[in-house]
């Protein structure tokens, strides 16, 4: 086998590596993407949170004033028992009565408050239940991932000792160009195709295409420094 060869079979292994480790970076990139499908849950669970909080914050203040008014009517019930005259005494149960008719609408407004409270709650159960279940769904795609870059690994694994036996009889000088185009111009080795360079695509003058046709002779591309072979 000549050189060439020796080293098209490493190639074809480098590729395959390439590909695996490509494919084994972005499995952390997959797995951040998988918990941003949470946000949405997540976001609809803060705003039930935010609502709840809101109208028992609203109850409070509804349940306050009712409270005031109350001790408001209280206080003009104490005046009434002092009052000697029965005009003045209708004038503080009038405005008793428009207290009382503030503290109906307030209750009113209570109940209602109260019922916002309660849509809340039901929605924080639903939002809870969305969240748990995409989780679940989340952490099986998750696994898949894991179980995958486990697969990736061992293939990768198996792809280097493959290229560590098919490295044997490379010699030193064909290798060293070949580890040192790898990590630039991927693939080192292209094949010329009528007198066009298979890495950068540029003509190659008539002498160095032809010269890639003699076995075992290292040839580099002008433009692109590729070694270059023919079939
Ligand atoms: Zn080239």
């Amino acid at each position: 086998m000549s050189q060439i060869q020796k080293l098209l079979s490493v190639q074809e292994i480098d590729t395959d590596i390439r590909e695996l480790e490509k494919e084994l970076q972005d499995i952390p990139a997959r797995k951040k993407e998988e918990l941003k499908r949470l946000a949405d849950e997540q976001a609809e669970l803060v705003a039930a949170e935010e609502a709840q909080k809101a109208a028992q914050a609203a109850i409070k203040q509804v349940e306050l004033e009712i409270e005031t008014h109350k001790q408001q009517i209280t206080k003009l019930r104490q005046q009434q028992m002092e009052i000697k005259t029965n005009e003045a005494f209708k004038a503080l149960t009038n405005e008793i009565e428009v207290i009382q008719q503030k503290i109906r609408l307030q209750e009113d407004r209570e109940l209602e408050v109260m019922e916002k409270v309660e849509a809340a709650r039901e929605r924080i159960k639903a939002g809870k239940a969305a969240l748990e279940a995409k989780e679940r769904e989340i952490k099986v795609d998750t696994e898949r991932l894991d179980e995958r870059a486990a697969q990736m690994q061992a293939r990768l694994d198996q792809a280097q000792e493959k290229r560590q036996e098919a490295l044997e009889g490379i010699t030193e000088e064909w290798l060293q160009e070949y580890e040192r185009l790898r990590e630039r111009r991927f693939p080192p080795l292209v094949r010329v195709t009528d007198s066009i360079c298979g890495g950068c695509h540029m003509r190659l003058p008539p002498s160095v295409s032809h010269d890639t046709r003699k076995d075992d002779l290292m040839i580099s591309c002008n433009f692109c420094g590729r070694m270059l072979y023919s079939d």
